[in-house]
């Protein structure tokens, strides 16, 4: 008889990890026991050199799904001759470093279970195992235990205490396991509206009853892992419209849930790592493309997607069943897909408590599938799209938060604020970085305060007391205002925000030598207090050094023109052309002569304007002027919709006829500038021309862009010999730009560098702050 001690940290607790190691010892025939502590699991086995053998070759290869192993240190020890394997109770002291694991989708054996009519789970809407259901949302204090979540408001029966105490049964420690004699329940609730109430039938099921009002065209607000979502048939185009008006979200895409990946697969293209992240455990929202003609393997009744899903654009943000809730809805209804948005009003971070429901979303929605299993932990959908193999995630939240990033180098405890847009904080220490769920656009009181909460719950769980506050060097916005209010006593560290977006991309791919950053963004306080977005840097963590820039001009009215890309062209040509131009015509569509005038007379004095290098406000130029968008509805809707068509020119194989739009690189010494004047003077004149379509317009912007980095670095290798090209901040969420410019970096010998699953807009920013922060001289 030979004895191994095995200690193993990664993420295993909570995860199904000693019932799983239970399992696999005793079917090998050893003795000995497993053991949860603070900083991961030990297990001492003890049996045959061969069972022993079999045994670890099985733990690492047959783990179960949400575990990950991280370290596994291995020594043979003296046996003791233990008879039994036993599971060892923790302690209960407190887990700093064990990991909070993020909410799962619903497995495959919950869901055989949940549609078997012989078995006691048949259509419960609660069904979870060690392998399954909510986690982090239910969780309010840490270790993870039944009592410490929002489900020690329903006590055991008999039948699912013995599953529970039973170490070889699959829901073993469970701790949100529940019944239909003991568990959560659904009720069906009708929302006042003072309109329409007699499409909300009287009997059935909750579930059936949501199902009518969703196939009468009803809007329902329904409670999910994280948050209620506002559902509605995705394919009944005044069910759509309706949404849209009463959210007050005009042309912002929704999001649409699919029966299964067949149906899914019908209205969308679907290539294999796109299918195999969509059913994992995670279950993002991935943006897909549509299919243009469905008819062929979906003979539904006008089973299309309606354009005002997601208007201009010809992409979905689509997903999965992830809850047994959504199973039943959609064995229940005929429907192929429903749109399932964030339940939420305005700005509002999504609304999580059944009262808070009926008093927000009754305006919105004409019933709500609610139930009685608290949220704790608000928490969004995620949400990325596939470049080639690679996943981008531009929204990290549920299934990923609060799960840490591995950093290089390791940092004190640290709290980083974020910035503004789809914020996330982070609170760091030694060589983890936990960023947190998606919090919103920190532009109001409720979101500010939710993101408060959440600091406050994680750094408790976390036991992190940051000594150091990070935040965005602009001195205007809420977070950097909240970081000054809990800052005194601490080491407040303001991060520029393009050092921040290079600094979470290098941390994303673990690099610590210097780098070229093409930081393309739409807005971020600069170091000389103008706008930047469109700048490249050369450096590491800890400096930068700015080397180029796109020309600076003047951007009307500050922010409101964000609003009003059709304002930012007329500024920039005026700006440059002076009165040697003509304003296409696409663009006088938007604005009056006299507004027209008022933009010029801002320009040429000065007069509330700001200065902006940043390529977010150069695209919605462009957009503008080609009369793609010149008023937006939301963030980046102007680029969105140019991509779009550019990608129009992809597919139909009109990118051999594409005029060049040069943007000229003037060389100053050490510096760079992307000059505009040609670029526009050029693009002018063929928008003015008709002769190309918009669409390689389109398309020519984006070459010309990507074109433009490409000499730019070429000019950077010549000073530096640096050959890694970092993409960053949130213009890299246009796809054809990224392809582009990655495949024309590449050409020429450089390494393109993508953030990855570390968002590549402003949700990546606070992550990037915690490393600046801590690298700064
Ligand atoms: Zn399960
Ligand atoms: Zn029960
Ligand atoms: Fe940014």
């Amino acid at each position: 008889m030979q004895r191994t001690q095995i200690k193993v940290t990664g993420i295993v607790q909570g995860v199904g990890f000693r019932p799983f190691v239970y399992r696999i010892a005793v079917s090998n025939q050893l003795t000995g026991h497993v053991y949860n502590h603070s900083s991961g699991v030990d297990i001492e086995v003890e049996g045959t050199a061969e069972n022993l053998a079999q045994f670890q070759s099985e733990l690492l290869s047959i783990l179960p799904p949400l575990a990950r192993i991280d370290t596994l240190q291995i020594k043979e020890i003296p046996a003791n001759g233990d008879t039994t394997f036993r599971i060892i109770e923790s302690s209960d002291t407190i887990a700093e470093a064990a990991l909070i694991s993020p909410d799962v989708a619903t497995c495959d054996d919950c869901l055989r279970e949940l549609f078997d009519p012989n078995d006691r789970r048949y259509l419960y809407p609660f069904i979870n195992c060690t392998n399954c259901g909510p986690r982090f949302t239910i969780i309010e204090e840490l270790p993870y235990d039944r009592s410490q979540t929002t489900m020690r408001e329903f006590p055991l029966c008999d039948d699912c205490a013995n599953e529970y105490r039973n170490p070889l049964d699959r829901r073993f420690h469970a701790e949100p396991v529940a019944c239909p004699v003991c568990g959560p329940q659904l009720e069906f609730v009708t929302l006042d509206k003072g309109t329409d109430k007699s499409v909300c039938p009287a009997d059935g099921s909750p579930i059936n009853k949501t199902v009518s009002a969703l196939e009468a065209g009803k809007i329902v607000a329904i409670k999910g892992l994280g948050g209620f979502h506002l559902s509605c048939d995705a394919i009944n185009e005044n069910a759509v419209q309706t949404l849209r008006v009463r959210k007050g979200r005009p042309s912002k895409p929704l999001a649409v849930m699919f029966r299964s990946i067949d149906v899914l697969r019908c209205y969308c293209e679907v290539s294999e790592a796109e299918e195999k992240e969509l059913l994992s455990y995670r279950q993002p929202i991935l943006l897909l493309r549509k299919r243009a003609d469905i008819s062929v393997c979906r003979p539904y009744p006008e089973g299309k997607l309606t354009e005002s899903l997601a208007p201009g654009i010809d992409e979905i943000g689509a997903f999965l069943p992830y809850t047994p809730i959504h199973h039943l809805l959609f064995h229940e209804t005929k429907l192929d897909c429903l749109v399932m948005t964030s339940g939420n009003r305005s700005e509002e971070p999504i609304v999580i408590d059944n009262d808070e429901c009926i008093e927000k979303l009754s305006d919105i929605a004409d019933a709500a599938l609610v139930h009685n299993r608290k949220i704790w932990n608000r928490c969004d959908d995620s949400v990325g799209y596939f470049s080639g193999s690679r996943l981008i995630i531009t929204r990290r939240s549920r299934g990923f938060a609060p799960l840490p990033v591995q950093l290089e180098t390791e940092v004190a405890p640290t709290l980083a604020v974020g910035a503004m847009y789809c914020n996330t904080f982070a609170l760091a220490e030694g060589k983890r970085a936990f960023l947190s769920q998606h919090i919103g656009d920190v532009d109001n009181q409720a979101t500010i305060e939710f993101m408060q909460e959440s600091i406050e719950k994680l750094q408790r769980w976390l036991g992190i007391i940051p000594e150091i506050i990070a935040h965005d060097l602009h001195p205007n916005l809420l977070t950097t205002r909240f970081a000054q209010e809990i800052g005194s006593g601490k080491k407040l560290v303001g991060v520029q925000h393009h050092h921040a977006h290079f600094a979470a991309a290098l941390a994303a791919n673990q690099l610590r030598q210097p780098a070229i950053g093409i930081v393309f963004d739409g807005t971020g306080y600069g170091l000389d207090r103008t706008i930047w977005g469109g700048e490249i840097f050369i450096g590491d963590t800890s400096r930068v050094e700015r080397i180029g820039w796109l020309q600076p001009l003047l951007l009307p009215g500050g922010d409101s023109s964000i609003k009003k890309p059709y304002r930012t062209a007329i500024a920039y040509l005026h700006q440059l052309f002076e009165n040697k131009y003509e304003l296409p015509e696409k663009l006088l569509k938007y604005a009056t002569d006299e507004e027209i005038g008022l933009v010029k007379s801002m320009v040429d004095r000065h007069f509330n304007t700001v200065q902006t290098t940043s390529i977010g406000r150069l695209f919605d130029a462009v957009s503008a002027m080609l009369g793609v968008c010149g008023v937006s509805t939301y963030e980046g809707q102007a680029a969105i919709e140019l991509e779009q068509l550019a990608w129009r020119a992809v597919r139909e194989g009109s990118t051999q006829e594409i005029p060049e739009l040069p943007f000229i690189i003037a060389v100053n010494g050490n510096t760079l500038q992307m000059e505009a004047r040609s670029f526009f003077e050029q693009l002018s004149e063929l928008v003015n021309q008709k002769k190309v379509s918009l669409q390689n317009l389109a398309y020519a912007f984006h070459l010309a862009l990507s074109e433009a980095v490409v000499q730019c670095c070429l000019v950077l290798r010549e000073q530096t010999q640096l050959r890694d090209v970092v993409l960053c901040g949130g213009v890299w969420q246009n796809r054809l730009l990224t392809q582009l410019t990655g495949e024309r970096l590449e050409q020429n010998g450089f390494r393109p560098i993508y953030p990855g699953i570390i968002p590549v807009n402003d949700g990546g920013i606070a992550l990037g702050q915690v490393c600046v922060a801590n690298a700064l001289k």
